[in-house]
């Protein structure tokens, strides 16, 4: 049987790059769960569909194929076929997929594709509903957050570091929309899980993150006890 750990949180709280860098030390396939939603939501930027119209978006379902595969390691996306890993990561998208995951359609659409994944491999999957509804049974789920400003101010970095103009308060307000949007839909919303160990990553760096999720990987794991360096004790990483 397949370990899977969930991670969920809001935006900007660095799941990815802990989840990625904790899969990578512990040999699980990190699953971005994210990068999902991004890619029908490219799917209804790029088409003339209404993204308001949640009936029109849901008759565009069935005729889109989101797929998941692997280089390197690294998740690739394709859309239709094509991988769009690249261009799914822009804000425009991110705001679109936050729209219209609030729609049971979309919800349900990859809900199959994720269980499926979960099913055949150890995962690190991250999301917002991971814990509370993709995969309720994880023996180990983490909700990962920071406070708007530190998520703020990692995102505006990151933006400025990448050449894009930005404002701080912009990207502040961004964030809070996407957490209110996130955070009071009907379906599956972003919530802590009531079995998820809370992390807040206000205060610190990521290999300390990384470094408690490896950690909390071992406690759960009859036999190993905890801390980040039992990888050559039987049975542990
Ligand atoms: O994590 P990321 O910013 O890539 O996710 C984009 C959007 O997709 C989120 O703001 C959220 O609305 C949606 N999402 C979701 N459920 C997930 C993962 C992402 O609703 N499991």
């Amino acid at each position: 049987m397949s370990f899977n750990i969930a991670i969920d949180g809001p935006a900007g709280a660095g799941k990815s790059t802990i989840a990625k860098a904790a899969a990578r030390a512990l040999g699980f396939i990190y699953v971005d769960t994210g990068a999902m939603y991004r890619a029908l939501a490219l799917y209804v930027l790029t088409h003339p569909i209404d993204a308001g119209d949640e009936a029109a978006v849901a008759r565009a379902m069935p005729g889109i194929d989101v797929t998941i595969a692997y280089a390197d390691g690294a998740q690739q996306v394709l859309l239709n076929g094509e991988n769009v890993t690249d261009r799914i990561r822009d804000e425009q998208v991110g705001n679109m997929a936050s729209k219209i995951s609030a729609y049971g359609p979309v919800r349900e659409k990859l809900l199959g594709l994720q269980r499926s994944l979960a099913a055949r491999n150890d995962v690190i999957m991250d999301g917002r509903d991971i814990g509370t509804h993709v995969l309720p049974e994880a023996p180990l789920k983490i909700y990962l957050t920071a406070s708007v400003e530190a998520r703020a101010q990692r995102r505006y970095k990151e933006l400025t570091e990448k050449g894009v103009t930005a404002s701080l308060e912009a990207v502040a307000q961004d964030i809070k929309a996407r957490d209110h949007n996130d955070m009071t839909r009907t379906i599956a919303p972003l919530r802590q899980a009531e079995d998820a160990v809370y992390v807040d990553t206000s205060d610190m760096d990521i290999p300390q993150v990384i470094e408690r999720i490896i950690e909390l990987y071992h406690d759960r794991v009859p036999g190993c006890p905890s801390g980040p360096q039992n990888g050559g004790v039987d049975g542990c990483r």
